[in-house]
């Protein structure tokens, strides 16, 4: 009975792990560790996710962080329906336009058409607007900074992933209302600046913050600044946070007005800027690996896992004491905050929990055996990059916090310096797309037309689509139109060395003039 345990034993845990390298087939690679990190249930609607506990406490933690920061800068929480007349919806041109495709419809109630069709919110700007125009009326309303945590829908038809792009997401939305055009100027640098801090300093995700094209900005808006993240194994950016100016547009189309101090009615200026889920999923691709998740210490459900090397046979006292050290370890750990797991099955071998934990991305673990009980030090073992540590029983509380903080600082570091290799410079059309397809994004001098821009998305997907690939994964790494992802900020620039334009400098597409350094990229 013995032999046949332990061969059911090895079974379950091949299955229990990933079956496929990141480096092999990173869709495949990420599908499944999604589902066997218990992190998304998949649906029987495409593009819909179940998020389980394990992803739904990241999301959480995040809220925590982001809720606290905003609501220093005086934001306030509300809540707005989820359904939103045709009326309001149209009421913006460019903005319906923009989203048109994707807006889903209620039709009818049980088996009766409904008198008119009903939207579900694709983004609130328009639930919201109307209630902004009553509530404001004087110089002394204003600014009004309303955010509320919800749900939208927007029936995408590009390949869904979890997390990444699903159909229904949850997110943050702020909505925001000035007198002047330099307030909100200002607060969508300061909300950017709490994106790149989330994704940084939380999730330990590198950014790259800049300012959209005409083309990539937000339908009927004025300006959009986004936080930018990049997956170096497939080569892809993506759209991380953003947060948009909305100039008066809004104002004007549902009649935004306050009376300054002289008594003149005059239009505010807007707001508007959102970071979902997509956060989630941007981490786990960035970070994590063949045996499972890597998360972040700040955002880990569980940042340490206990556990005791039991001896197998006939040891029941010793194996009692060793489980009660283990209590006394894991007790300690919680008074000092720490998000601590012990793990005392008995049905389980200690190599089938380190195999559990890491899958599931626990960040450290402290292995107690019979030889740590009688000496004065235990082993603590590092997820990220499996480093072992002999430390003291005395100062175990703090060496564990010390070791989530260098991790904490270590992921953003490496993550950091391995997106920056994946950033090349390019002033022809050969190197960019060389550039491209060896899986980087590329910094251009660029004439900043929408045209040009359609004109590189439509070459580069003709190129893409003309070449031929050795594997399905080469593929699918090296397929796609190239777009914008945004015109860097200064400051980014200045960290990677890059001089202003010179005068003269062509774009490298069309080779008119040149007016910004723009980073293009194949993105998700
Ligand atoms: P937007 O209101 O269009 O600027 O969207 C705000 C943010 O939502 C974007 O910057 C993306 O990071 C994220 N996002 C957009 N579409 C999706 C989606 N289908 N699923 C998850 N996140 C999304």
């Amino acid at each position: 009975p013995k032999a046949k345990n332990s061969s059911n034993l090895k079974k379950k845990e091949s299955r229990e792990g990933l079956e496929v390298r990141k480096s092999d087939d990173f869709s495949m690679w990420y599908n499944q560790l999604v589902q066997k990190a218990e992190l998304i249930e998949f649906y029987d609607i495409s593009g819909c996710y179940i998020l389980r506990p394990a992803s739904y406490r990241i999301w959480e933690a995040i809220q925590s962080y982001f809720d606290k920061e905003i609501k220093k800068l005086g934001v306030e929480n509300a809540y707005f329906p989820i359904f939103v007349s045709a009326s309001r919806l149209n009421q913006e041109k460019d903005h319906v336009a923009g989203f048109a495709p994707e807006v889903a419809w209620v039709t009818k109630s049980g088996d009766s058409p409904l008198e008119e069709p009903i939207a579900v919110r694709p983004t609130s700007e328009t639930v919201m607007y109307p209630s902004f125009a009553k509530w404001i009326r004087s110089h002394r309303d204003l600014p009004l900074k309303i955010n509320q945590w919800n749900n939208v829908v927007r029936w995408e038809f590009k390949h869904p992933t979890p997390f990444l792009r699903s159909r229904e997401f949850l997110w943050q939305e702020g909505h925001t209302a000035f007198a002047t055009k330099e307030e909100a100027d200002c607060e969508v640098l300061q909300i950017l600046e709490l994106y790149r801090s989330v994704y940084e300093d939380l999730l330990a995700v590198p950014v790259i913050k800049g300012k959209k094209s005409d083309k990539e900005k937000f339908a009927g808006g004025l300006y959009t600044t986004t936080v930018e993240a990049f997956i170096p194994h497939n080569g892809r950016a993506i759209q991380a946070a953003t947060s948009h100016c909305l100039g008066q547009n809004f104002a004007n189309m549902f009649d935004i007005t306050f009376e300054d101090e002289n008594r003149f009615r005059k239009k505010v200026y807007q707001n508007s800027w959102g970071l979902t889920t997509r956060s989630i999923g941007v981490m786990i691709m960035v970070h994590s690996d063949d045996k499972g998740l890597v998360l972040p210490p700040k955002v880990a459900p569980i940042q340490v896992v206990v556990v005791p090397i039991r001896i197998r046979v006939n040891q029941e006292e010793i194996n009692h004491l060793l489980d009660q050290e283990c209590e006394t370890y894991t007790l300690q750990l919680e008074r000092r905050g720490i998000r601590v797991k012990l793990d005392c099955r008995n049905d389980k071998t200690p190599g089938w929990k380190f195999h559990h934990w890491e899958l599931r991305g626990v960040c450290l673990r402290v292995e107690v055996g019979v030889k740590e009980m009688h000496s004065n030090e235990l082993v603590i073992v590092r997820r990220d990059t499996g480093e072992r540590t002999v430390v003291s029983k005395n100062d175990l509380c703090e060496r564990i916090t010390q070791l989530l903080d260098t991790m904490q600082e270590e992921m953003l570091l490496r993550a950091r310096n391995i997106r920056d290799h994946c950033i090349s410079v390019a002033y022809n059309w050969n190197d960019f797309m060389t550039a491209i397809d060896s899986k980087q994004m590329v910094l251009a001098p660029w004439c900043t037309e929408t045209r040009c821009e359609e004109e590189v998305k439509r070459q580069s997907m003709e190129y893409s689509a003309s070449r031929g690939y050795d594997s399905v994964e080469e593929q699918t790494n090296l397929t796609g139109a190239v777009k914008t992802l945004c015109l860097p900020f200064e400051e980014e620039l200045n960290r990677w060395n890059i001089s202003p334009l010179s005068a003269g400098s062509l774009c490298f597409a069309c080779h008119s003039s040149a007016k910004a350094w723009t980073l293009w990229g194949r993105s998700y």
